[in-house]
């Protein structure tokens, strides 16, 4: 039962990731090309080079990629690693996030927590595809996420009060983890004047901070996030001096990653 719906969260996820990629492409496309042209695509799927409506066999998350070898099949325009990473990414970080609940529990806080996690894990996997694609951060989905992010300490403090009492780490441990990823990034957007991190990323640290709400946690995502960014940018900034690393995507992995191991974590510290 868990490995059926282990890999029906998979398959979600991967679902997902194809629609929220195509979501951050047409928002795109919106922006640049201006609402009417975008109302034109329809709202079906669509090459947004040659204007081919998408058959339903080329729509299957991961498998069509793969064999169209990522490749329009009417104009052989490049469809671009986005599209696959997203799909690969959010598939895995719906089954990583459901390794998390035990599917046989009955108590509700439970799944509500399990399933604004994954609600919140859509929202952030739409801000990373969009920074990792344009190196933006919409505003509208950052604060999105930082409501979610909100309901997440909310339920996690009302369980600590429950459970042990009323303790004033109740307003410290949410504090303390905005105050390190929100404050960190916007303290380097403004010594930098924007040069090292971009506007968004210290919104984007406050709703994970929130989401997280243990200082503990988000020092641990600061480490994961940079120790990423630096494996994976450092080729690219050698390179190209000039390029601002984009921090968002890097963030929103290490989230899923200490979402997902999160008593693990705890128990190191
Ligand atoms: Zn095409």
């Amino acid at each position: 039962m868990k490995i059926l719906f282990l890999i029906c969260s998979f398959f979600l996820g991967a679902c997902f990731g194809s629609f929220l990629c195509c979501q951050a492409r047409r928002l795109r496309y919106r922006e640049e090309h201006g609402k009417d042209s975008a109302r034109k695509l329809g709202s079906r799927s669509v090459c947004l080079h040659c204007k081919t409506k998408l058959k339903w066999y080329d729509n299957i998350p991961i498998l069509s990629w793969l064999a169209l070898a990522g490749k329009c099949r009417s104009c052989h325009h490049k469809i671009g690693a986005l599209e696959f990473l997203s799909e690969v990414g959010l598939a895995l970080a719906f089954f990583a996030i459901s390794t998390t609940i035990d599917i046989t529990t009955t108590n509700p806080i439970a799944w509500v927590t399990f399933t604004v996690t994954l609600i919140l894990t859509l929202v952030l996997g739409f801000l990373a595809i969009y920074d990792g694609a344009y190196g933006e951060l919409p505003m509208k989905y950052l604060i999105i996420a930082i409501v979610l992010g909100a309901i997440l300490t909310i339920i996690k403090q009302a369980q600590v009060v429950t459970t042990i009492g009323f303790t004033p780490n109740v307003f410290i441990n949410p504090l303390g983890s905005v105050g390190i990823l929100g404050g960190l990034y916007l303290l380097l957007y403004l010594v930098s004047k924007g040069k090292w991190v971009g506007d968004g990323d210290w919104l984007l640290g406050v709703a994970i901070g929130l989401a997280l709400s243990d200082p503990w946690l988000a020092l641990g995502l600061l480490f994961i996030s940079n120790l990423l960014a630096c494996f994976v940018m450092l080729p690219f900034y050698i390179k190209n001096r000039s390029k601002k690393i984009y921090f968002g995507p890097f963030m929103v992995i290490a989230f899923v990653i200490l979402v997902t191991f999160s008593n693990y974590f705890m128990s190191l510290i």
